[in-house]
């Protein structure tokens, strides 16, 4: 499978296309987020905490930059913007590098939004840039899908399954 799109029209639809991945997420699985502020990143992530049974609603992180949550798997919800928008840079990205890779082929799932901070980290993950349409479509997003190694392209074509499917 190349890379391919799923646009969605509501925040609903968002959280619901979430939840969809969730579903078949397994532990040690990360997911990437890119996209501007506002895109839905945080939105999308709610979505898989309820595909993976969170109980709690995700936030979106401000302080603490990480955030684990119990499920049916682990979710681990890390949001890098902080160190972005502080020019924090390699020291901390570094030190932040060091505290995610302890999750990294655990036992949880781990999503992260601006991982721009985390580059090279992560061999193996599932990429999903998410783009505002144009002006009027307001409550519309792209999502641009693609698997870096063989674990994410599987739960890829899992995931594209369930949503085309379901
Ligand atoms: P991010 O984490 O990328 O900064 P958020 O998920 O916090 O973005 O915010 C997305 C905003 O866009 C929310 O206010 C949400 O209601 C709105 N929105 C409108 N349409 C959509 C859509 N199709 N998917 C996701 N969010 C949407
Ligand atoms: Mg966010």
């Amino acid at each position: 499978m190349e890379e391919m799109t799923i646009t969605t029209r509501s925040p609903e639809e968002t959280m619901r296309l979430g939840e969809a991945l969730g579903a078949v997420l397994e532990p040690g699985d990360v997911v990437l987020l890119t996209g501007d502020l506002g895109a839905g990143k945080t939105t999308f992530a709610k979505g898989v905490g309820r595909g993976l049974g969170v109980a709690e609603e995700l936030t979106s992180p401000t302080f603490t930059l990480i955030h684990e949550h119990a499920g049916r798997i682990p979710l681990v919800h890390a949001d890098l913007y902080r160190l972005r928008e502080t020019g924090a840079g390699a020291a901390d990205g570094g030190h932040l590098a060091g505290c995610l890779d302890d999750y990294l082929d655990g036992e949880a799932v781990v999503v992260i939004e601006w991982p721009e901070q985390a580059a090279g980290l992560v061999a193996d993950a599932l990429c999903l840039d998410i783009r505002r349409a144009p002006l009027p479509r307001v409550d519309e997003r792209e999502f641009r899908l693609r698997a870096t190694g063989p674990r994410s392209h599987s739960r890829l074509e899992a995931w594209v399954k369930r949503w085309l499917f379901s």
